[in-house]
């Protein structure tokens, strides 16, 4: 042993010049049997160890670098690779969204082209009729009231209404929507449908073309005026029925003018005035008149006048116990036969 390290040291002071000259230093302990050790060959002996884990140091910690630097970069690659593949389907399902988009502006022209070509048709439709009732298949009854009251009268009619579930097509001129406004609003706000029937009452045939005009134009203003916005409506009332009691000369003119303003004409098939003028009106006998004539499909013509009111909830509850459905003229009028 002794011998192995005195030879090994031997072997580092021929080698090393700085070792050499530190054997010959005044520090230097060296015996040269072996035995005892330079003091500064002993320390620096020990340097290559220290360093050496100081490398591994190092190296292990280079190598936890590059791991986590790998991982990193694989977690970011595959975070990319997956955004790629986000994107692909997205740019997929935009390409398919854009031929959805053609295929529909393509359906939208195709609609718009049949739909004009109904407007032409509904045109020619309302030009050339008048409507006296509904489907008879069905088992609705249209209530329509006319003119215009006061809004304690207008506010009872509308609580009878409310009452018995019915919404109803009212036909006021445009001046008592002017004079009434709240009470026309409260109609159209509980789900009645406003129809023409001119602003003044005017009959047709004692006018001109240009005042027939003014008349349903007032009547508009007025609705509009009361409502706060444009309200349109599909249908118009005659005043008197004047104009429609035969074929007048002037008949179609006045369609013609109705139609453009994209109305329908509507009468009715079971009215009051003309049939009791010879009886007593009274709420009672109005309210048999109606129950005895109205059948699936009517147009009930009523007036907001005390009597016809007060038979109102008679006619409601009487049309209802025989299995008829009083409505509004366009529940009458887009009823399906089957339902
Ligand atoms: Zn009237």
């Amino acid at each position: 042993m002794g011998i192995q390290l005195t030879f090994h040291i031997c072997l580092r002071l021929q080698r090393t010049p700085v070792l050499r000259a530190a054997v010959s230093g005044a520090d230097t302990t060296f015996n040269w049997k072996g035995l005892t050790m330079d003091s500064q060959y002993y320390g620096r002996s020990k340097q290559p160890k220290k360093k050496s884990i100081a490398r591994i140091i190092i190296f292990l910690f280079l190598l936890a670098a590059v791991a986590a630097l790998s991982v990193f970069s694989l977690s970011q690659y595959m975070a990319v690779q997956a955004m790629q593949d986000n994107l692909d389907s997205l740019e997929e399902r935009f390409k398919q969204v854009e031929e959805e988009n053609e295929m529909l502006w393509r359906q939208y022209d195709e609609i718009y082209e049949e739909n004009e070509k109904l407007r032409e048709e509904n045109k020619m439709l309302r030009s050339t009729t008048v409507i006296n009732h509904g489907n008879r298949e069905t088992n609705k009854v249209a209530i329509t009231i006319d003119d215009g009251t006061g809004s304690a009268l207008m506010n009872r009619t509308l609580d009878y209404l409310k009452e018995h579930n019915v919404q109803a097509t009212l036909f006021p001129m445009g001046s008592w929507v002017e004079r009434e406004p709240e009470a026309w609003r409260r109609a159209v706000d509980e789900g009645h449908e406003l129809g023409n029937h001119t602003y003044s009452h005017a009959f047709l045939t004692t006018i001109s073309e240009e005042r027939i005009r003014e008349e349903l134009n007032r009547w508009e203003e007025a609705v509009e005026e009361a409502l706060g916005y444009s309200y349109e409506t599909l249908f118009f009332r005659p005043p008197g029925m004047d104009g429609f009691t035969s074929q007048g000369s002037r008949r179609q003119q006045f369609m013609d003018i109705i139609a453009e303003k994209g109305m329908f004409t509507i009468l009715w098939d079971v009215e009051l005035v003309y049939a009791l003028r010879n009886e007593a009106y009274t709420p009672e006998r109005i309210t048999r008149h109606v129950l005895d004539n109205a059948r699936g499909g009517s147009i009930v013509l009523l007036h907001f006048t005390e009597s016809d009111i007060a038979a109102l909830p008679a006619i409601l509850t009487g049309l209802k116990d025989r299995g008829l459905e009083p409505c509004s003229l366009s529940e009458l009028l887009l009823a399906d036969p089957e339902a």
